[in-house]
C-alpha cells in the first residue's frame, strides 16, 4: 500500500515543489507520515524512531525521495545536477522538435543470419564490404570496434573507448553507428552490417525510439541511401566462429582494456545518472543516521545504513526480532520508561538495566546460552562486536535465534 499508493501520491510532481522541503514544517509533516508507515512496515512500536523504523522498513527518507524525484528531472533536461562529476551529462533523448516527421520516417529492416557458410552469402548475396561491429565491457571497462572485410580478408579495424559508465547498449550502438558513417564517408557501393546485438537492430525499426544513437545511425542510413550506396543490415549469432565477429569481439575488448586515449563516448546512461543520484541520497541519510540524537539500540546492531538495507532485505526480522534491534519491547527498562513497571532493573542485580543490550551481552542468567553461541561463532558477543556479527550471515543467524529465545523469556516474565 505504502509503495504503490501512498509514496505515488506524496511524491506526485515533486520535482516541483522539492525546494520546499528544506522547511522544516514541511519536513516535519512528512516525517510524520512515513514514520507511521515504516513502523508498520518493521512491525515495530509505535515509541520507536524515525531512524530506526525507516532502516528497519528499508525505506529512504521521504525528503530524500522528493530531491532524488527534482534531480532526475533537471537531469533529464539537461541541466547540472551535483551528484554528477564535472562536465558529465544525461546521454539526452532526441527531441521530438528534432526527430523526422512520422511519415517521413525510414524503414531499416535486417535479417537474421546463423552462419556465415558459402550457401547463406549466395542465399543473401553477400559481398562488397562486410563490416562487424561489436560492443564489450569486460572488467568494469567499455569499449567498442569495427572490422572491414573485402574478398575475405580483413582490410580495416577500429577500436573505440568509452567510459567506465556506459552499457554494452550504448558500446554496440556506438560501434554500429561509427560503422554506418564509415559507408557514407567511404566509396563502396555495396556494404552489409553484421551485429550480434539484436536489441540496437531492433531500435532502428522502432519508429518511436529517441535514443540520440539510434537517431544518428538512422540519419546516416539515409544518407547513404540518398548517395545510391546499398546498405544492408544483418543479425548473426554471436560465438559460433564466425571469423568476422570473433575479430570484433576480440577488438572491442582489447579497446575496452588497453586503449589508453580518452573516451570517444561519454554520455552516461540514465542507469548511470540513477544510481549516483541514489548515491547522493544515501550518502546523506548515513550523516543524518549518524549524528542523529536517536535509534541509539539500533545504530548499535546496524550502524551503516547500505549494509543494513541488504541485511534486512535478507532475514525480513519478525516482530521480536524488531523489539531486540530497537531496543523497545517487553524489556524492564523500557517497560519503566513508559510507567509500565516500577524498576528498570535486571533480575540479576538491581543496579544492572534490564535493557536488550545488558541481556544480549551481560546478563549472567543466559550465561549458559551465551557461551555455547560464542563457542558456535567463534566471536565474543560484546557491545562492540554486535555489528560485525550482524554482517555475518551464519553468525548472523544463529545470533537472533539466541537474541528471540531471550526476548521471548523476557517478555513473558513481564507480562506476569
Ligand atoms: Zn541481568
Amino acid at each position: 500500500m505504502y509503495v504503490s499508493v501512498i509514496k505515488p501520491i506524496i511524491l506526485y510532481a515533486a520535482s516541483v515543489w522539492a525546494p520546499a522541503v528544506k522547511k522544516i514544517g514541511v519536513q516535519k509533516h512528512l516525517n510524520t507520515i512515513q514514520r507511521g508507515f515504516a513502523q508498520k512496515i518493521c512491525k515495530s512500536y509505535r515509541t520507536v524512531s524515525l531512524h530506526s523504523a525507516l532502516l528497519l522498513a528499508g525505506l529512504i527518507p521521504l525528503d530524500l525521495r522528493v530531491h532524488e524525484h527534482a534531480d532526475l528531472y533537471e537531469a533529464k533536461r539537461g541541466r547540472p545536477i551535483l551528484c554528477l562529476p564535472d562536465d558529465r551529462e544525461l546521454e539526452r533523448r532526441v527531441s521530438f522538435m528534432t526527430a523526422e516527421h512520422p511519415a517521413r520516417d525510414i524503414e531499416i529492416g535486417f535479417s537474421c543470419l546463423e552462419d556465415l557458410e558459402p550457401a547463406t552469402v549466395e542465399k543473401y548475396q553477400l559481398k562488397g564490404q562486410l563490416i562487424f561491429t561489436d560492443g564489450s565491457k569486460i572488467e568494469g571497462k567499455v569499449g567498442a570496434a569495427i572490422s572491414v572485410w573485402r574478398e575475405g580478408e580483413e582490410r580495416r579495424a577500429i577500436k573505440f573507448k568509452l567510459e567506465r559508465y556506459c552499457t554494452v547498449y550504448q558500446a554496440e550502438l556506438f560501434a554500429l553507428w561509427k560503422a554506418v558513417e564509415l559507408v557514407r564517408e567511404g566509396k563502396e557501393r555495396q556494404t552489409c552490417i553484421f551485429s550480434d546485438s539484436r536489441s540496437s537492430l531492433e531500435l532502428l525499426q522502432n519508429p518511436k525510439s529517441s535514443h540520440p544513437l539510434g537517431f544518428a545511425i538512422k540519419k546516416n542510413i539515409e544518407q547513404i541511401r540518398n548517395q545510391g550506396k546499398d546498405i544492408r543490415m544483418f543479425w548473426i549469432k554471436a560465438h559460433v566462429g564466425i571469423a568476422g565477429n570473433e575479430r570484433a569481439d576480440e577488438l572491442a575488448k582489447t579497446a575496452a582494456l588497453h586503449k589508453r586515449t580518452l573516451a570517444d563516448y561519454q554520455e552516461c546512461p540514465l542507469s548511470y545518472v540513477k544510481r549516483m543520484i541514489r548515491q547522493n541520497s544515501l550518502d546523506q541519510w548515513q550523516d543524518r543516521y549518524t549524528s542523529g540524537t536517536t535509534g541509539g539500540t539500533t545504530k548499535i546492531f546496524l550502524p551503516d545504513v547500505r549494509e543494513a538495507y541488504k541485511i534486512i532485505r535478507k532475514i525480513q526480522p519478525t516482530s521480536t526480532a524488531v523489539q531486540i534491534l530497537t531496543g523497545h519491547g517487553g524489556f524492564g527498562f523500557y517497560l519503566h520508561k513508559f510507567k509500565c513497571k516500577d524498576s528498570p532493573s535486571c533480575k540479576c542485580d538491581p543496579n544492572a538495566n534490564e535493557d536488550i543490550i545488558h541481556l544480549l551481552t551481560d546478563c549472567p542468567r543466559f550465561g549458559r546460552e551465551r557461551q555455547d553461541l560464542e563457542i558456535e561463532i567463534g566471536i565474543k558477543v560484546t557491545p562492540e562486536n554486535l555489528k560485525e556479527i550482524m554482517k555475518n550471515v551464519e553468525k548472523r543467524q544463529s545470533f537472533l535465534e539466541f537474541g528471540v529465545t531471550i526476548a521471548e523469556k523476557i517478555i513473558k516474565e513481564n507480562k506476569t
